[in-house]
């Protein structure tokens, strides 16, 4: 059966990423692309060679070529456009953060099991062999009792992407919910735990507007005693990118993991000594569109569910909050 995707948002990474990844799946096309300036949609289309631009909404989700939608709109729209999709039967792969509140994420979800439709979070970087090594190797044993993590994620948001994330709070804007999600969820993959407190400090460099932050440092506690930091910007150009793993027995040290088109290098040391893991930089938009696909076929699940982009909005929230307020927050679903 070929499943026919319907974009909700003619955006960046729908045209960057998602389209490419779409493509390369077996008996996977993109057939149309709804976008609230037709003209606009349109010319996207075009650009891109989808075949059709829908006129509204409800164009693109009556279209019985559709089968499955990406929304990638900007992150006030992901809920109420979940829901139109789920009604209509549609199966919905969902960029994060999956919405602006946990009630409407937790509705997309509800809504999502009432009608029988699948629902993924396209949290990427958990689709990375590093990440994957690193969750097995800690699940046997490999550095001992986990204690500690660190994550580096201080990105430069180039100029293509300096719109909405810098000055549209109702858009969901700012480097927490772009940015922390991915973290937190990348963490919960990684060490099998899920947090359950947050402290933060969030910080306004001149790049955003107003109140919306534009780097943040956070400390989660995760369920299994580790405390993890985690550093988030748009105003940081040099800093590379990383994920560590301390334990007991041994730490694990990843360089250019939170980024797919970098060259991933995972070192595990020990008493025994360094060892560099073997890596091959892999597809990670593409595996999460195949194992998506998969699930719709009745065979496993999303690589990362509705569930998961709760817990790893939950995180961000919180960190948010915590931000906010002065205060450690609890993360409680
Ligand atoms: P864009 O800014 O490219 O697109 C978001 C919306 O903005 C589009 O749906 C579109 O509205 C509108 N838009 C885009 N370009 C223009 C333009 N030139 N003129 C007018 N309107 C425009 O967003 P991103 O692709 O950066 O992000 C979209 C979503 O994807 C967000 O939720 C984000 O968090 C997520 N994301 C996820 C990533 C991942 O790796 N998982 C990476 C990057 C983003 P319309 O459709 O109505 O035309």
């Amino acid at each position: 059966m070929t499943i026919g995707f319907g974009f909700i948002g003619a955006s960046d990474i729908a045209k960057n990423k998602m389209l490419a990844a779409i493509r390369n799946t077996p008996n996977c096309e993109v057939v149309s692309v709804y976008s609230s300036n037709l003209e606009r949609g349109r010319a996207y289309a075009a650009e891109t060679f989808i075949p059709h631009a829908a006129s509204s909404l409800e164009d693109l989700l009556s279209n019985p070529a559709v089968n499955a939608v990406y929304i990638s709109t900007t992150n006030e729209l992901h809920y109420p456009q979940t829901l139109a999709a789920a009604q209509a039967g549609k199966h919905v792969l969902c960029e994060k953060p999956l919405a602006m509140s946990l009630t409407e994420a937790q509705a997309m979800q509800a809504a999502c099991q009432t009608a029988s439709v699948v629902f993924a979070t396209n949290h990427h970087l958990r689709n990375a062999q590093a990440h994957h090594k690193m969750r097995e190797l800690i699940a046997a044993g490999a550095i001992g009792k986990p204690i500690a993590a660190r994550v580096f994620h201080a990105v430069y948001l180039r100029e293509a992407l300096q719109g909405w994330r810098l000055d549209k709070p109702e858009a969901g804007a700012g480097v927490v919910l772009d940015i922390v999600v991915h973290d937190v969820d990348t963490l919960r993959f990684v060490l099998q735990a899920d947090p359950t407190e947050v402290v933060s400090l969030s910080q306004q460099f001149g790049m955003s507007a107003g109140m919306i932050e534009d780097g943040s440092m956070a400390v989660f506690r995760f369920d299994n005693g580790v405390i993890a930091q985690v550093h988030t910007a748009f105003t940081v150009p040099y800093a590379g990118n990383g994920f560590e793993v301390h334990g007991t027995e041994g730490s694990l040290i990843a360089k250019n993991v939170m980024h797919p088109a970098a060259q991933p290098e995972v070192l595990l040391r020990t008493a025994r000594g360094d060892h560099l893991l073997e890596l091959t930089a892999n597809e990670v938009y593409n595996i999460g569109v195949e194992r998506f696909v998969a699930a719709i076929q009745g065979q496993g699940t999303p690589a990362a569910s509705g569930e998961d982009g709760i817990w790893s909005l939950a995180g961000a929230l919180a960190c948010l909050e915590s931000a906010r307020t002065g205060q450690k927050v609890a993360i409680n679903l």
